[in-house]
């Protein structure tokens, strides 16, 4: 969107005619790329993410080898024709922060000591990109990694939250947030969880928020991330039933 709109928020209804609490459509599929050791897409509305998981694997370079555990290593990518504007192909500081952190969230679940002096490499590549697209990856990589058959202490389950304005400029806390809210909304927030011992792995915030909107905001997206969860155990789940 070019020019920033009165409004995000009209009427208890958003630009696309979500509720504050509502996330979009969320679409999980596993096993979407067979040469990898596993694999997921996930899909939250319009932003479409794919993960692979290659591994435990043999570490190059040689000096990045740890002797007690594996190296849990991410690459996070937009493809160019993911946005609007055609993105420039390559890694920027961008992408080099979101693998980061994608990677240290997911360090924080899987179980690195089974596999010392091992990698276990992680790519996430972006298909489509209406924002949330680090969260929604966080997901298909978690995914991935329970595909590939790596031994987690959980899943790690990530929504996004922030704060949009209505036409007098008041603000409110609302979930998942899409293209126009993370551009012009007064604050967007990237959230995730290792689900089964309730930790935080991920938070990341721009613009400012109360610390009451702030916990107002993260209660929505605990709820969205008990759907997400089990939307998550549920195609990983399907995988495996026989019909
Ligand atoms: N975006 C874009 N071009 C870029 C980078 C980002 O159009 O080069 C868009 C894309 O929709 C992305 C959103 O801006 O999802 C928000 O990007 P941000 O860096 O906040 O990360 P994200 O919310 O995707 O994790």
């Amino acid at each position: 969107m070019e020019t920033k709109p009165d409004y995000l928020i009209k009427g208890g209804k958003r630009l696309d005619g979500r509720k504050l609490a509502d996330w979009r459509e969320i679409s999980i599929k596993t096993g979407v790329i067979e040469n990898a050791d596993g694999s997921a897409q996930v899909d939250f509305g319009k932003t479409k993410v794919i993960a692979a998981v290659y591994g435990p694997r043999e570490l190059h370079p040689r000096h990045l080898v740890m002797s007690d555990r594996a190296l849990v290593r991410a690459k996070y990518d937009m493809l160019s024709f993911s946005v609007e504007d055609r993105k420039r192909p390559g890694p920027g500081r961008r992408e080099h922060e979101i693998s980061k952190v994608t990677a240290e969230a997911l360090s924080s679940v899987v179980l690195t000591e089974k596999f010392p002096r091992a990698v276990i490499d992680v790519f996430v590549t972006v298909i489509q990109a209406d924002a949330s697209t680090r969260i929604t990856g966080l997901n298909a990589a978690s995914i991935a990694l329970a595909d590939a058959g790596i031994p987690m202490k959980g899943l790690v389950v990530g929504v996004t939250f922030g704060k949009i304005y209505d036409e007098k400029g008041k603000g409110y806390m609302a979930v998942d947030v899409f293209k126009p809210e993370d551009q012009w909304g007064q604050a967007d927030i990237a959230y995730a969880k290792s689900y089964n011992d309730n930790k935080v792995v991920l938070l990341q915030m721009d613009g400012d928020v109360t610390k009451e909107e702030f916990l107002k905001g993260k209660e929505m997206a605990d709820k969205a991330m008990e759907y997400t969860y089990k939307e998550m155990v549920k195609a990983l789940k399907g995988k495996y039933e026989v019909d």
